[in-house]
Order: structure tokens, then sequence, then C-alpha cells
């Protein structure tokens, strides 16, 4: 497993391996990884077959960080990464640092102008348009086949297909269920900060989740499906909840009155210093018109 820090040595790599034909599957991570990565490498493996390869990123890209967040305490162990990696079969790593990412005088940007404004991108304005700029960043220097992404995060999910179908990326995006923690808690790099006793609330996230997913098929509203939620995570003390929202599951639209197709339950919600997201798609019953 090769590891590069430069695109140029990243690319030389690469043009060997389209020479013979390999299909290429890309994993972008921001490191520090667990289980839930890892189930995404297992993925990327199963579309690129024996023959084919998979690279994965590494890159705490800073323009997906708002002022105040946590770009510097980001939680960072790259040579634990790369142990993991080479342990799961991974090809080829991608590790630069932001200089070598970006140009200093860089003036374009990448931007899904609807999906960027709204739930998360409301609660990180900027977040998406970093997201997107670096993912664009990475396939045009990668040239992946096809790319894979966490269910985790949703919306995110939602931005790349957007930002692949609109401009034409060619590159195939594979969503991957989300791996969790044996009491629920979703895997989440960030969740090694939480203090003990927040570790011991945290998932509450997940039970909120199942709660309202035994509820979906009863033909509640969304509203009161919504308020149900918010009642639960608020009743948590250590929990401050920054959004409850429920959308369609395939197009992120506002949704009213009873449930009619899937929709997806989007949580966000800080504990101490740590901001946490997770989700979940809910069914209504099959009487439902
Ligand atoms: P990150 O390093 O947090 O940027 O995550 C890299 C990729 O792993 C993203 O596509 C995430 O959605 C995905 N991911 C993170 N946590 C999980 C999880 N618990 N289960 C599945 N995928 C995850």
């Amino acid at each position: 497993m090769e590891i590069h820090r430069s695109k140029s040595a990243i690319r030389a790599e690469l043009a060997l391996w389209r020479k013979q034909d390999a299909t290429i599957v890309l994993v972008p991570t921001m490191g520090f990884l667990h289980e839930g990565h890892l189930s995404l490498m297992r993925l990327a493996r199963q579309r690129a077959g024996a023959q084919g390869r998979v690279v994965a990123s590494i890159f705490v890209n800073p323009t997906q960080f708002g002022p105040g967040e946590d770009f510097e305490s980001y939680p960072r162990d790259e040579s634990r990464d790369f142990d993991l990696l080479r342990a799961e079969g991974v090809d080829a790593v991608f590790a630069p640092d932001a200089t070598e990412v970006y140009d200093p005088h860089a003036q374009t940007i990448v931007e899904t102008t609807e999906l960027a404004k709204t739930l998360i991108g409301k609660l990180r304005p900027g977040h998406f348009r970093g997201v997107a700029t670096i993912v664009t960043k990475l396939f045009n220097i990668i040239r992946p086949d096809a790319a894979v992404f966490g269910e985790k995060d949703y919306q995110q999910l939602a931005v790349i297909r957007t930002m692949t179908r609109d401009l034409d990326m060619g590159v195939e995006i594979i969503g991957a269920p989300i791996q969790r923690e044996a009491d629920g808690l979703a895997m989440s790099s960030r969740n090694v900060r939480l203090a003990p006793a927040d570790r011991a609330a945290a998932p509450i996230l997940a039970r909120a989740l199942d709660q309202a997913e035994a509820m979906a098929p009863s033909g509640i509203t969304a509203s009161r499906l919504r308020s149900h939620v918010r009642a639960t995570l608020e009743a948590e003390p250590r929990a401050r909840v920054q959004s409850v929202d429920i959308r369609d599951a395939a197009t992120l639209d506002t949704i009213s009155g009873p449930l009619t197709r899937p929709a997806v339950i989007l949580l966000a919600v800080s504990f101490g210093k740590v901001f946490l997201i997770d989700n979940r798609v809910v069914h209504p019953s099959q009487e439902a018109p």
C-alpha cells in the first residue's frame, strides 16, 4: 500500500493502473478511522473486484469547517489509520496536506445551491460548499470509476449525488449503511471527544430514532413525529438539540401531514463541544396512499 503526499505521485500510480484497465474506487475520509470507515473500504473492494484498485484519501479539509468549529481539535492519528487501511487491503492512500491541495490563489468553488443552505447547511454555513469543492478536487485528482460515502452523512451524500449528476462527473456514487456501536451510537471520529457522561448519554439519538421508526407506520403526521423525537432528545439534560427534521427521504424536500412515502429523520445534537449527527429512513404503513 503506497502512501502518497502529492497529487503528482498518486496520479503516476493511477496512470499505471488505468493502463491495466483496473476499476478504481475512491473512499474519501478525514481519518481517525473506525469500523464505519472500514465498512466503506469493504464495499469499495466489492465494487472494484479483485483486479481493481481501492484508493482511500485522508484529509481533514479546512474549507468545510467554519470559524469556531473543531478543525484544530479534530482527532488525528495517521499511522494508526495507515495500519488499518493496510490490513483492509487498500491499494493506495492519498494523504496530502492543505498546501498541496489548495492553490493559494484558488478562486473556484462548487456549490449545490439549494441543498447547501438547508438543514446542516443552515447550522454550518459554507460547510457543503467546502465538501462539494474538495470532493470535486479528489474526483479530478483520482478520476475514480466509483466512490463510496456513508449514509451517516445523509445530506452530504445527497449533495454529492446532486453535484455528480449536475456536473456530469461520471463517477458512480455508492451509499453505505450507518455502522453503530453496541449501544446504538453511530460511529464517528468525534465520539472520542465526548466526556464520559456525554458518551453515556449519546445513545439517546439512536433510541429516539428507534422510537420514531416504530411510530412511523401508525399514520402519524410528520410534525407530530418530529415533536415526539424532539421531546425524547430534550428529556436528556446533557443533550443540546440543534435540529430535528423530517424530510422526504429521496429529495430532502419538506413534508407535512401523514407520512405517505419514505421519510428521513435527521438529528443534530451537541454534547458539550461535540457536534453529533444521526438519521434514519422510516416507512409509512403499507396501506398509506
Ligand atoms: P469522515 O471521515 O467523517 O469524513 O467520514 C468519511 C466517510 O465515512 C463519509 O462518507 C462518512 O459518511 C462515512 N462514515 C462516517 N461514519 C460512518 C458510520 N458510522 N457508518 C458508515 N459510514 C460512516
